[in-house]
């Protein structure tokens, strides 16, 4: 055994440091390696065949050489997938606090629903009257997604937030050249406070991106909006509740401001978990608006996992929705794929190769049916109380950049607290994970400097809120007493420690390489 000096340890001496261990592994979580590093490429765990002699029909391309890919007897393949998956921290591990984001909780209930064969082994090229029974969920989503937003239609193929919103502006876009504005309108009015998916989706579709400034109260104010109106205003992109956790309280007198000058309202409503049963946003004048299933009606998200981005519109952009979209006839239910067969509506055109995601939607349907209509308006209520109550915890001692505004489902702190302590918000958020927290957002949004945007959920129990509140009380309470050293090496307790983020983002290692063989030292 060693002790810290890396000597052998006394009889009776107590080893204070953690030793380092001859493997690498830290007690029972253990390193692991890459295929390629533990494999072999004479090994396989299953025992095939050879094949029967065959003439190559490729020409003589076919390959020569060996192809050089690892095997691995099935425990060791087992042990690597399942150690590798016991590396991820989510939601079904602990609170996962990211803001702007909403990290809730997926009742293993709507797994359930989202593995019944009739839903989850159909194919979608599947002849439509095999699956009118998916059919009518889709339709039935649809139904309650107006319902709750106050539309008059949905999009529902969308795959993602980012994708809704493409879907939303070029719904709009279409509507706009339809009015023959098309070479005037060329302007998306975007708010400091964005999320950065907003001006990116304006920009891609050809617009050109005007940011409306931000306000020291954090919303958005009219005068400021019909300061930039004119004739060459398309539409605005108004989060709502924005990206402070503030419900904009000028968003009907906005929405006026837009429509009077003959512009579109696009809202993003990946917030909507705030305010779902409680304000329809169709009621407040928006035009286009994504709703984000993975965010607001459960369904798991993170790691690039499939979302799901339907985007509701109002009645003036409801004839521009692309296709496909679902449409009663003669008793049966029918999939409008093509434009041609639209009818009277004049889709955009199609942004998804099928329908959209199915598993997200029959999760969101059973997420909606189980809570019922209370139980979604009670959701939103308390993701909000929880947020507050996180809020009310913690600023006496964090400094909360909008005091004026009550938090709406994310609780919003600035570093102005961690001024003269030697302490940034990365150091902070580092010593969250030494406490077994995923840091909050950070940093964003950009318009509140060394952001820290906590987002709990309705999902997380009163003890699980106050024991967050407790961890973060004493880290705060340790920085402002000037204990710099637990946070600028922290985490001291994570398998690896600080990342050069950067470096990895500029310049990531991608291809795995042998390793060389170690060169005789000439001398
Ligand atoms: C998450 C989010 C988006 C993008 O949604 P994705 O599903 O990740 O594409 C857009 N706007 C806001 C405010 C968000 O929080």
């Amino acid at each position: 055994m060693l002790n810290n000096q890396g000597r052998p340890t006394a009889p009776g001496e107590t080893i204070t440091a953690k030793p380092a261990t001859f493997t690498g592994n830290k007690a029972l979580q253990v390193e692991e390696a890459l295929l390629f590093e533990i494999g072999r490429a004479d090994v396989t765990g299953v025992d095939l065949d050879e094949p029967e002699a065959f003439t190559p029909r490729l020409g003589g391309l076919e390959r020569k050489g060996a192809i050089g890919l690892v095997g691995l007897s099935e425990p060791e393949a087992m042990r690597h997938y399942v150690r590798l998956s016991q590396k991820n921290y989510g939601i079904d591990t602990g609170l996962f606090p990211l803001g702007s984001c909403t990290m809730k909780h997926n009742p293993r209930l709507n797994e359930k629903m989202a593995r019944l064969p009739g839903f989850g082994d159909i194919h979608p090229l599947q002849p439509q009257s095999t699956v009118q029974g998916a059919l009518d969920l889709i339709a039935e989503l649809a139904r309650y997604l107006m319902v709750l937003t106050g539309t008059r239609a949905v999009a529902m193929s969308p795959k993602a937030g980012a994708h809704g919103e493409l879907a939303g502006m070029m719904a709009i876009k279409a509507a706009i050249e339809a009015k023959g504005e098309a070479a005037t309108r060329k302007v998306v009015l975007v708010p400091e406070s964005a999320h950065g998916t907003n001006p990116a989706t304006a920009a891609l579709i050809g617009f050109e991106v005007k940011p409306v400034p931000a306000r020291d109260d954090g919303t958005v104010h009219v005068a400021d909006v019909k300061a930039l109106l004119g004739p060459d205003v398309a539409a605005i992109m108004l989060t709502n509740p924005n990206t402070c956790g503030i419900f904009e309280p000028q968003v009907v007198e906005i929405a006026r401001a837009m429509h009077e000058a003959g512009a579109y309202f696009y809202c993003d409503g990946a917030n909507f978990n705030a305010i779902v049963g409680k304000a329809k946003p169709g009621d407040l004048g928006i035009d286009a608006m994504h709703i984000n299933l993975h965010k607001t009606f459960s369904t798991p998200h993170g790691g690039g996992g499939p979302g799901a981005g339907p985007v509701v519109l109002s009645e003036r952009l409801a004839p521009f929705a692309p296709v496909p979209f679902i449409r009663e006839a003669g008793g049966r239910l029918e999939l409008v794929e093509h434009c041609a067969g639209a009818g009277d509506a004049k889709p955009f055109g199609r942004v998804t190769a099928f329908h959209g995601q199915m598993g997200m939607y029959v999760r969101a349907l059973a997420y909606m049916l189980s809570h019922g209509s209370d139980g979604m308006k009670q959701a939103s209520e308390d993701a909000v109380l929880s947020a507050n109550y996180i809020r009310a915890g913690l600023d006496d001692l964090m400094s909360v950049p909008f005091p004026d505004h009550p938090a709406m489902h994310e609780a919003l702190f600035d570093d102005t607290w961690l001024k003269d302590t030697g302490v940034t918000t990365l150091d902070f958020a580092k010593a969250m994970i030494d406490e077994g927290y995923h840091p909050m957002t950070m940093y964003f949004p950009l318009v509140v400097h060394g952001a820290m945007l906590i987002e709990p959920t309705e999902s997380e129990s009163r003890a699980s809120l106050d024991l967050f509140i407790m961890a973060l009380r004493d880290l705060a309470m340790r920085a402002k007493r000037g204990e710099t050293e637990r946070f600028a090496s922290a985490p001291f307790h994570a398998p690896r420690r600080r990342l050069d983020e950067t470096r990895a983002a500029r310049n990531p290692i991608l291809k795995w390489m042998p390793p060389q063989p170690v060169q005789q030292a000439a001398e």
